[in-house]
This record gives structure tokens, sequence and C-alpha cells, in this order.
């Protein structure tokens, strides 16, 4: 039986999985983890030591040959089986992640559809992983790329998003016939050890599938250890840097996806009211808490600013924060929880008093935001749960390029609305930006839509979409300081880091 079925929902201690068996780790002690709405402690995670790490790691190495040798048709089969047990399960997930991350129900909901939907596009791994083959390279001679699995790999996850980023790379990793350990965020980990109950429960042989729990002593052990062929790091950009060093000295594989400042360009021809609503989802769903969320509104002309400015701070004002498990809320579509903890609020804050230093005009001031359910009443404090990290909708407008509040991921509800006079000179505003996830226009015009697909430098694009984030049989991954990588993640992009592509050169001589 798992961990989490032994233990009440208010108080569980997690534990490690290694080579098929939940283990108590030998540890540097306990983390609580929190909801970030109540601030109520709801479970307890171990900060494994190294050895923890290396131990995981050693079962890993064990299961390789096995599975690896295990035709692709049979690895699959308990990924059929896990894609049973997640879509069956789906609301119990959705209310875990709302709990321990504080995203709204229908965006856990939408997280653990795009779960689902890569362990599914992974369950295909038999044709993603078909080699090519030339026959007559030269006379009697063929040409064959084989793609096979590599060894152990492993992933570093970040908070926000607790099911669906470690599920870019697990299924096609141990489809593809590697073996894998995976280090949850320490701040939600959870909804990962609720996954790897229904994981153990799908038939993979011992060592092919183990999770560590713990901080960044695990975090570096993993990107270090030997026996690693590849590292996944999803986090801030900072971090993905010592992913990069680490693992570029190593000569191991990584893919490391960092921070964002999302841009949404509004043309004179968008159609306004379908845009703001399209805006407010993009840049207040999730708390701004995704790393596709956008953050940085950009009004092509003096009529565009003024009128998007009016709808988006009214429209920003009907958003309703609240813990997002509060029944009388829990099914609105737009309904904005806390940030994830104390430490990130405290920066948040710091940010709003540095846009107000920085000139920019304050037009909602989230700290101070009363309105149905919008609980932040006074300094950010939530008279139901003070303990909670609620901050409301902050919206900046008369902002500058170059400003803090512009150039800084702030990872929070706070939009900069700027105001320019051409669209070159928006998507040069983006392109000067370091960091290029996600960037969308607002327009009705083809061509203004081309030149922008063409020449706006973010990995993933939108056209009349905020949220341009591709579904699992398309490549994810953002460009500059977004990006530490060659191969970006999901569908058949992610086949090739999960496989070596050997090529052989082959001729039989006729027999005498
Ligand atoms: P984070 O960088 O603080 O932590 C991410 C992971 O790295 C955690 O598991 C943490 O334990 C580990 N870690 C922390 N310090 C480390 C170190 N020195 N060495 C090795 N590992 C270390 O990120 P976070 O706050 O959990 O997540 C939010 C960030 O993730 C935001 O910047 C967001 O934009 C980014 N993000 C990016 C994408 C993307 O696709 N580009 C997706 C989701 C989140």
């Amino acid at each position: 039986m798992g961990v989490w079925e032994q233990n009440t929902m208010s108080e569980r201690t997690l534990k490690n999985y290694v080579n098929g068996e939940w283990q108590n780790p030998a540890n540097t002690g306990y983390l609580n983890v929190e909801n970030p709405s109540t601030g109520g402690v709801i479970a307890h995670v171990p900060l494994s030591t190294p050895a923890e790490a290396d131990r995981a790691i050693a079962a890993a190495k064990t299961a390789f040959p096995a599975w690896a040798a295990t035709p692709v048709s049979k690895r699959v089969e308990p990924l059929f089986k896990l894609a049973a047990l997640i879509r069956d399960n789906e609301e119990t997930l959705a209310r875990l992640i709302a709990e321990e991350m504080g995203k709204s129900l229908p965006d856990a909901r939408a997280e653990i559809k795009r779960t689902l939907e890569n362990t599914e596009v992974a369950c295909g791994m038999p044709i993603l992983q078909q080699g090519d083959k030339v026959i007559g390279c030269a006379a009697g001679i063929d040409g064959e790329v084989i793609r096979l699995p590599i060894g152990v790999f492993t992933m570093i996850a970040p908070f926000n998003f607790p099911a669906m980023v470690p599920f870019w790379f697990i299924p096609y990793a141990l489809a593809a016939g590697n073996t894998y350990v995976v280090k949850p965020s320490e701040q939600v980990p959870c909804t990962m050890q609720l996954l790897t109950e229904y994981i153990a429960q799908c038939g993979f042989p011992n060592g092919v599938f183990n999770l560590v729990h713990g901080d960044k002593a695990v975090a570096e052990r993993l990107m270090e250890n030997e026996d690693i062929s590849g590292v996944s790091m999803v986090g801030s950009t900072r971090v993905c840097r010592i992913v990069a060093e680490t693992c570029g000295r190593e000569n191991k594989r990584f893919q490391a996806m960092g921070s964002a400042k999302n841009h949404l360009v509004v043309m004179p021809d968008a159609k306004m009211e379908e845009v703001v609503r399209n805006m407010i989802t993009s840049c207040f769903g999730c708390a701004g808490q995704r790393c596709m969320a956008s953050s940085a509104i950009v009004c092509v002309g003096d009529a565009v600013y003024d009128e998007i400015v009016t709808r988006f701070v009214e429209a920003s004002k009907q958003v309703i924060t609240a813990d997002p498990l509060d029944p009388a809320v829990a099914d609105e579509q737009m309904v904005m929880g806390p940030v994830i903890s104390a430490k990130a609020k405290e920066f948040i804050l710091g940010m709003i008093e540095t846009g107000v230093q920085e000139g920019a005009t304050l037009a909602l001031d989230g700290r101070q935001n009363g309105d149905r359910h919008n609980f932040p009443e006074e300094n950010g404090v939530c008279p139901h749960f003070p303990r909670g990290h609620f901050i409301g909708p902050t919206v900046f407008t008369d902002v500058k390029q170059g400003m803090a509040i512009h150039t800084t991921e702030i990872f929070g509800p706070v939009v900069v609305i700027m105001k320019v006079d051409t669209l070159d000179e928006a998507i040069r505003i983006i392109n000067e930006h370091q960091y290029g996830n996600g960037a969308s226009i607002y327009t009705q015009n083809g061509h203004y839509a081309r030149k922008f697909k063409l020449e706006a430098q973010a990995g993933m694009i939108g056209v009349n979409v905020g949220i341009p984030a591709p579904v699992a049989y398309l490549p994810f991954g953002g460009m500059k300081a977004s990006l530490y990588a060659d191969i970006k993640t999901q569908g058949k992009a992610i086949v090739d880091f999960f496989t070596e592509s050997k090529v052989v050169t082959e001729r039989f001589w006729p027999e005498d």
C-alpha cells in the first residue's frame, strides 16, 4: 500500500520510492508543505541526502539493461495503465494540486488533462521511436538510423506545475527504454507522490522509475552522479545556468527550461472585448505563476492604449481572489488563488514597491483590493486566512522599457502596460528582452500576424491566443534565457533527447 493511502489528509509524511519500494530516507530533516491559501501544514517532505539520490540512481542503472531490451510494445503497456489511472483519478489529483499549489480547480483540471495527454502521446512510442533507412547510399551499401535508449535520466521540477511538468519527460523517457529518477519541487511534492503511487501499480519492473524528495542538495547530486546520462530541469534561469554548466562539464545531455516575461501585443484592429477576456486569463490565471503567463501588454497606438487600460483595469477588478477550494467559488472560471509562499509574496510586494519608485502608475493595487471574494483587503492580508499568501490583481501603466518591473520575471499577479507607435517597435521590445518563452499578438490582419510569427523572438507564438502553450504532440520550449537546450520537450521532439541516433552504414558481399 502506498504512503498516500496510509496517511490522513491532514498530516502526511512523504517517502522516497526506490527500486520498487517505499523508503523512509536517511535525511537531513523534514520540511513542512503548506497549503498556500490557509498557511496550514498538509505534509512533511524529507530532505534526502545525496547518498539517497545515489541509491536511486544505482537502482535505475541496474534496471536499465533489461528495460532497454524489453520490446517497445511491452514498454508502453504500463503507460496505458497509468493513463487510465490518471483519467480515473483526475478530480483527486486536481484537488491535490489546488491544495498544495493554490491554483484554481479549472486550472488544476487543465493541468491534469495535459499530464494525461503527454502519457497518451508517449504510448505512441512504437511509432515515435522508429528509425530511418536509406537503401543504396552507395553501390551495395545501405544507411540506417536506429534510435536506442541511453541509460538513466533525471528531472528536477519547479513548483508551478507539480504534475504536468514532470510528465513532459517521464512517460517519454520510460517508453523509449530509459530508466528514471525524479525530484519534485520541495514546495509541492505531494502530487508527484500520489502519481508515483499510481506508477507503482502499473507493472514497471523495480528500479525503472524512482522518486527522491529533497532540495538543491539532491538536485546537485542528480546532475553530478556519473551514472546519469541526461538531466531535464525546469525552473528559474538562475538554476538553468547551473544545470547547463554542470552538465556541459560532465558531458551529459541536458534541457533546462527557465524564466519568462511574456508579452501580449494589441493592434488597433483587434477585437477588444475578446482580447481583454483572453488577456485576463493569461495574466492572472495561476496568480501569474505560469511560465506561459503574460505579464507585459504592449499597445500599438494611443487609442489602443487608452481603451485597453480602461477595459483591462476594470476586468481585473472582477477577478475573484480566493482559496480555490472554497466551495463558494471553486467552479468559477476566473478564480485566482494565492502565490506559493511567504517568500514569493514578499518578493512580489517588493517589486510592486519598486514599480512605484520607478515612476510607473499603479493603476490597480492588489495589495488593497476589496470586492466580492477579493480577499486581500489590507496589505495583502486575507481576513479569513491571515496566513495565506494572497495578492490581488495589480496593474501598472505608463511603464517604460528597461524599468525593473518590465525586465524582471515577477511571477505573480502583476501586469505592466506599455505604449508604442508601431508593430516594429513592439517586436523590438520583445526581442530586446532577455527572456523569450512565449509572445502573442492580437489582430485580425494576416500581414501583422505573419510578421509577428516570423520576427518575434519567442519559442511559442500566439495569434489571438494569450497562452500559446502547445499541446502534447507539439514541441514546448522558449528561446534566449528561457531555454538552455537544443531539444525542446513533448511529442516527437523529446524522442531525440531520450534516444541515441546511431547511424549504421552496412554492406554484405555476395556469397562466393
Ligand atoms: P527554482 O529554480 O527555484 O527551482 C526549480 C528546481 O530546482 C527545484 O526542484 C529546486 O529544488 C531546484 N534547485 C533550486 N536551487 C538549485 C540549485 N542551486 N542547484 C540545483 N537545483 C536547484 O524554480 P521554481 O521557483 O520552483 O519555479 C518557478 C520558475 O520556473 C519560474 O522562473 C518559471 O518561469 C520557471 N518555469 C519555466 C518553465 C518553462 O517551460 N520555461 C515551466 C515552468 C516553470
